[in-house]
């Protein structure tokens, strides 16, 4: 049977809300009348979530598959762990808290059905604290300037991807990424529509405010250069007008003698000099450390069991090369 859904959750100590997601999950997909499937990967949960999961493929095994990575490995690879093992034609990713609200799937599979192979997704009235709606547009802001990243609500989850975005997705070997700006950059024709968005149903946010930022710094120094770019650029024109300034200063000196009077200017500037390379050391670590990530090419995540109707292929890649290079 050809299954034309695969609906992917990344699952991290969830349990208090497992029960409402399968209760209104299960029942919105089967009103759609398509072959789906869920693939729920549990990402190293710590609290009872995991046996929820089994549970509730016991009850469900046609529809259901669940990967139980054996740590912590972050929402994004854990959906990139479900990219790799879906069978279906379109991808739908959700997160498992309840905030953008399953029914809302028809809408974008009907979106699919229109043409585009990319659908994002805006929350109409986001339920989230004030600071992280404000910082949340700000980094939006950012993000337009200095990629070709075009979406308007990057936080939100609920989307829709073309199996060939997500074929494209699987090739590519990050390790510091963020799944809806990378598919962006494979999507032909992408849409966006408005959904709803609720509070969360239960349990609490899984990011805390430091990993914000560094999610934050994924998306731009996985999809630009210009950070860096602008970096190099300002300091090399303003090492060039410092030259000139101290041949001035030399000049001065030849010519009228040394003098304490304007010691102070001169730290101004040494601070400001200062400033500006620390602030680019800091930026080349940015990069540096992707980098040196990158080229260790371990396992981005390591898979413990499948659990899967019908014996699908052995677990891909990733985790096979994990026990044979580590
Ligand atoms: N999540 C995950 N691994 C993590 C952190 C989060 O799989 O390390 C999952 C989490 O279970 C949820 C989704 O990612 O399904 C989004 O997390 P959360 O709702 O806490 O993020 P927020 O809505 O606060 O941005
Ligand atoms: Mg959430």
């Amino acid at each position: 049977m050809n299954i034309e859904l695969s609906v992917v959750i990344p699952v991290y100590n969830e349990e208090p809300g497992l029960a409402a997601l399968f209760a209104r999950l299960y029942p919105a997909l089967d009103a759609l009348r398509i072959p789906y499937e869920v693939v729920f990967v549990n990402d190293g949960s710590r609290d009872g979530s995991a046996a929820m999961l089994r549970e509730q493929f016991q009850r469900r095994p046609d529809v259901t598959r669940v990967i139980l990575f054996n740590g912590n490995f972050g929402q994004h690879m854990a959906i990139m762990a479900g990219f790799e093992q879906v069978r279906g034609r379109r991808i739908v990713t959700l997160d498992a808290d309840l905030q953008n609200p399953p029914e809302e799937i028809g809408r974008l599979i009907a979106k699919m059905d229109e043409g585009y192979d990319y659908v994002g997704s805006i929350r109409r009235m986001r339920r989230d604290s004030a600071f992280r709606r404000i910082a949340g547009r700000a980094m939006n802001l950012v993000r337009e300037r200095i990629t070709r990243i075009r979406m308007t609500d990057q936080g939100c989850m609920l989307r829709a991807y073309s199996r060939e975005i997500v074929d494209a997705i699987n090739s590519c070997r990050e390790i510091s990424t963020y799944i809806p700006a990378l598919a962006y950059t494979f999507a032909q024709r992408p849409v966006e529509i408005e959904v709803e968005h609720e509070e969360r149903a239960a349990g609490e946010s899984k990011y805390s405010l430091y990993q914000l930022i560094r999610l934050n710094f994924d998306l731009v120094t996985a999809f630009s250069l210009v950070p860096l770019q602008m970096f190099s650029l300002a300091g090399m024109l303003i090492s060039l007008v410092s030259i000139l300034f101290v041949i001035y200063l030399a000049v001065r000196r030849l010519l009228l003698g040394p003098e304490a009077e304007g010691l102070f200017t001169l730290f101004g500037i040494v601070f400001f000099l200062l400033g500006i390379a620390l602030f680019g050391i800091g930026l080349l670590g940015e990069y540096l450390g992707r980098i040196a990530q990158q080229v260790r090419q371990r396992p981005r995540y390591l898979i413990q069991a499948v659990l899967e109707a019908e014996a699908g292929p052995e677990p891909k890649g990733e985790a096979a090369r994990g026990v044979a290079g580590s």
